[in-house]
């Protein structure tokens, strides 16, 4: 067994037919859990076991929550800027490395090599764009409504930051996260999902090498149940950013609702491309193909319906079966692969179950509906890409995240029958409208009820530098991203200073 402290010098993937030892990073030092046991990681492509990380408990998570609590004390007085500097680094070796982290990120979670590099370039940007906050956290000065008085808003740090995260993003979403956190002056404390441990300790490197003093980001390996759990329960955490699934972030939200703990959940989607009829149905086909069956269709911002004019749906038919037949599926460390697999077992039989379910509640099917089962394939998770058509509204597949490589064509007569299907479904992740008429563009902009819009664009995309998250059952209201991660991260305090030498009541002594 080859172990990863840390301190070993890169490149995994020369590796790769020795499966690797991960540890849990607490305090600055790899350790062991306490529990003393380990878990397996497993490559979605073959299955084959690429390595193990320690199957931690709520003692481990004690002893980083402690662990950060101390460190947190003095890193809150550091200067931003100079926090801010650490994040260079991290950007800087972010970019260094950033085709091995790729290939380890294919090697475990599955995703075409192509789309690996663009995450691992997201964080690579987060890191960079959160360093420039370091020179801002701005808060407002304000003019008192009192003479010699002086008044302003400034942000200081939560505390300490307990992070959750997904596999289908490993490290641009722990990049949303942690980079805000460490930047505003809090420690953090991160279970990453038990399918992509490799990605979370090969970001923890990185903080360590680029100088992040020891405790203020603690990696604790293991089950959402015991880790998740302990990490949300813990009266020092004074924070929980989740991304993950509805019933997951809904249970959390509970928990922690009754501490009157901050929680800020990022949750699932039901995206949705509308195609009106004077669109340009190529772009849209493109636009479809790329959200539907990139990271095959385990984004959360997959489209994963279509809503389309009836004017055009059988040309929008003809134009994505003819692109679907055309995706060529494997492992996503061959460069000409356009779908790789999904991220294990039990998803591909998920999927399928909605497939079945689709075909029984009378849904068409145009393409897919199969696990592959043939050579090399049968070794791995793999769903052929499936389009649906004949969907109504209210039906299964068209109401419930698949997260898979399934789609939905839903027919509708006008644009406000697309807007209402649109947004009738219980989440507001991403939307998108291909159409040529600005006045109808600018009503879909209005009207569609996600947190995400995209015009003339498929559903995925985002940018690092603006608010990433959704409406009603996607979110509680907060944003991972942009400037808005900061308003996670941080409290809000009023300073108000009377140099007047005199009692000055507001609301009172100036009327
Ligand atoms: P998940 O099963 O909810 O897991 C997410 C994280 O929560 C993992 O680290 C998981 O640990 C942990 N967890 C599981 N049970 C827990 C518990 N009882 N208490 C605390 N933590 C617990 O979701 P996933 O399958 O990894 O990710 C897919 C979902 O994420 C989809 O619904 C997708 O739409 C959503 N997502 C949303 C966004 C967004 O920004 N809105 C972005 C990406 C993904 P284990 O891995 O150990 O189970």
């Amino acid at each position: 067994m080859n172990y990863q402290t840390g301190a070993q010098e890169e490149n995994q993937v020369q590796n790769q037919n020795h499966p690797k030892k991960y540890l849990n990073y607490i305090n600055g030092e790899w350790v062991p859990s306490v529990s003393g046991k380990f878990t397996v990681n497993v490559n979605p492509a073959n299955g084959e076991v690429i390595g193990e990380v320690p199957q931690s408990t709520k003692e481990d998570v004690d002893l980083a929550v402690a662990a950060a609590k101390a460190a947190q004390k003095s890193w809150r007085l550091v200067p931003a800027p100079e926090r801010a500097e650490i994040l260079y680094e991290v950007g800087r070796l972010l970019k260094e490395r950033k085709e091995s982290l790729s290939q380890i990120l294919t090697l475990e979670m599955g995703k075409v090599i192509a789309e690996a590099r663009g995450e691992v370039q997201e964080a690579i940007d987060m890191a960079y764009y959160m360093a420039g906050e370091g020179r801002r956290l701005f808060g407002d000065t304000v003019p008192s409504e009192l003479r010699n008085k002086f008044a302003m808003s400034v942000r200081v740090p939560v505390g300490v930051a307990g992070l959750i995260t997904p596999w289908n993003f490993p490290i641009a979403i722990a990049s949303w996260k942690s980079l805000p956190a460490l930047v505003a002056g809090n420690a953090v404390v991160w279970k990453p999902a038990s399918e992509t441990p490799f990605m979370a300790a090969e970001f923890v490197k990185i903080y360590e090498e680029a100088g992040l003093p020891k405790g203020l980001i603690n990696l604790v390996f293991g089950s959402g149940g015991v880790v998740g759990n302990a990490i949300v329960d813990h009266p020092d955490v004074d924070i929980v950013s989740f991304t993950g699934s509805n019933e997951v972030g809904r249970q959390i939200n509970e928990r922690a609702g009754g501490m009157l703990k901050r929680t800020s959940l990022e949750m699932g989607g039901k995206n949705a491309v509308t195609v009106m009829e004077d669109a340009d149905l190529d772009l849209a086909v493109d636009g479809i193909i790329w959200s539907a069956f990139g990271t095959a269709g385990q984004r959360c911002t997959a489209c994963s319906r279509i809503i389309v004019h009836e004017a055009v749906k059988e040309e929008l038919e003809r134009k994505l079966l003819e692109r679907i037949a055309k995706l060529k599926i494997g492992n996503g460390l061959d460069e000409s692969v356009d779908v790789g697999p999904v991220i294990n077992r039990s998803a591909l039989e998920k999927i399928d179950e909605y497939v079945k379910i689709g075909v029984k509640e009378g849904a068409t099917l145009l393409c897919g509906g199969e696990i592959l089962s043939n050579g090399e394939l049968a070794k791995g998770h793999y769903y052929t890409p499936t389009l649906f058509t004949d969907v109504t509204p209210s039906m299964t597949i068209a109401q419930e995240e698949i997260f898979g490589p399934v789609t939905s064509i839903i027919p509708v007569k006008n644009l406000d029958e697309a807007i209402k299907v649109n947004n009738g479904v219980e989440f507001g992740l991403s939307s998108s409208i291909f159409s040529r008429d600005v006045n109808r563009v600018f009503q879909a902009m209005r009207d569609l009820d996600t947190g995400i819009v995209y015009v003339n664009a498929g559903t995925t995309g985002a940018e690092i530098h603006l608010p990433f998250g959704g409406t009603k059952g996607t979110g509680n209201g907060h944003r991972d991203s942009g400037v808005a991660a900061l308003d996670v991260f941080t409290e809000w305090k009023s300073v108000y200073v009377d140099y007047s030498g005199t009692l000055q009541r507001a609301q009172i002594d100036n009327k």
